[in-house]
């Protein structure tokens, strides 16, 4: 019996090979040696592509971008650069542990600025002491925000660049859930402000756009001489990022938007899945405009801590306590959306069966 021909769709021809691209350039010895430092000219190259196209800032590759290890290593390592003892450091509470770590590390002081329903989980500048701002070095801040994913409007970024230019303060932005929205409305970039680039920088990660959480593949973009600081920190502790690595973290930029928008897709059901089922449970909860994590109020009666606890112990269902994140975050708890809707609506079923 002799077959037909079998013709792919194609949709299926013009698919790029991304599934592979890691595996093909692992096999170039090229590639086994030290990379720089800075990272690959062709991935930063990438990044101000990506830059462009989704963002409309132009950044140049060779000092406006800078190849990490991950974000969470950027993030760590730039108090070292600017931070020295007593100074301090603007960090969002509840907030990213690496902020404040990272700067107590270098020896800096946190100021938390507290992220609260009252000031719609945005730090509020205004409420900073002058003479505190007049001491700082750095701030950090986070859109969309990890644990609360409130997105910072433009807007707000205006009023960052202004407090920065008073009081020279140097802004790190955080952007590692750009690229996880919903309902189709994308958050700015600091970078899109006017006057950004000149107080500060933007941390990315590929890890969650593009699920490369192991590859340790992020970067960050912006002013000239902030990068020059954190990257001579990292030619003295690291060497740079795999170039396999980078040659896969070049292609999954150059992706086509429909990959993003498929992920986007499947966490929107998700989200769509359990705010609502919890909001019928009497729970108080928002669903996030971006990000994978959802914000739940804890009932009366319970703490952060003791409602953790009963959803472990009577629902076998692991949250995280809000004030794990700082203590500003006490009297939430944090799920995420990080496994199937059909594993979701089971968890909201059993919180209705354990009641609290
Ligand atoms: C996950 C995460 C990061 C770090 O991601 P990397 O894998 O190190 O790139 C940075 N910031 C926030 C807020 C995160 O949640």
């Amino acid at each position: 019996m002799s077959g037909f021909p079998i013709e792919v769709a194609t949709r299926i021809k013009t698919l790029p090979p991304y599934l592979f691209a890691a595996i093909d350039k692992m096999k170039q010895p090229k590639h086994h040696q030290y990379p720089s430092y800075e990272g690959m000219l062709s991935f930063r190259k990438a990044v101000a592509d990506w830059y462009r196209r989704r963002f409309h800032v132009t950044l140049d590759p060779a000092h406006e971008v800078l190849t990490l290890i991950g974000s969470k290593e950027g993030i760590g390592h730039i108090p070292l650069a600017f931070v020295d003892p007593g100074d301090i450091v603007f960090v969002p509470s509840p907030g990213y542990p690496v902020y404040p770590v990272g700067t107590g590390f270098a020896g800096g002081v946190s100021h938390l600025m507290p992220l609260t329903k009252q000031n719609g989980f945005l730090p509020d500048l205004k409420a900073i002491p002058k003479d505190v701002a007049k001491n700082a070095k750095l701030m950090f801040l986070n859109s969309p925000n990890n644990p609360t994913s409130v997105i910072m409007s433009k807007d707000y970024f205006k009023r960052v660049v202004d407090f920065a230019q008073e009081n020279h303060v140097i802004v790190c932005h955080d952007a590692a859930y750009s690229e996880i929205f919903y309902d189709g409305k994308p958050p700015a970039s600091f970078m899109e402000v006017d006057g950004a680039k000149d107080v500060g920088i933007e941390f990315h990660s590929l890890s969650k756009t593009y699920n490369m959480t192991g590859w340790r593949i992020g970067f960050a973009v912006g002013h000239k001489q902030v990068l020059a600081g954190l990257g001579k920190v990292k030619s003295n502790l690291d060497s740079g990022c795999f170039q396999a690595i980078q040659e896969a973290g070049i292609t999954a930029l150059s992706l086509d938007d429909s990959v993003t928008d498929g992920l986007r897709k499947i966490y929107q059901e998700r989200r769509d899945t359990l705010v609502p089922g919890l909001k019928q449970l009497g729970l108080e909860v928002d669903p996030p405009p971006a990000a994978f994590y959802v914000w739940v109020t804890v009932p009366k009666g319970y703490t952060s801590a003791s409602f953790t606890a009963h959803l472990l112990e009577k629902a076998g269902i692991v949250t995280t306590p809000g004030n794990g994140f700082g203590a500003p975050g006490e009297g939430y708890i944090r799920m995420t959306v990080c496994t199937s809707k059909e594993r979701l609506a089971e968890a909201v079923e059993r919180i209705k069966r354990a009641g609290f």
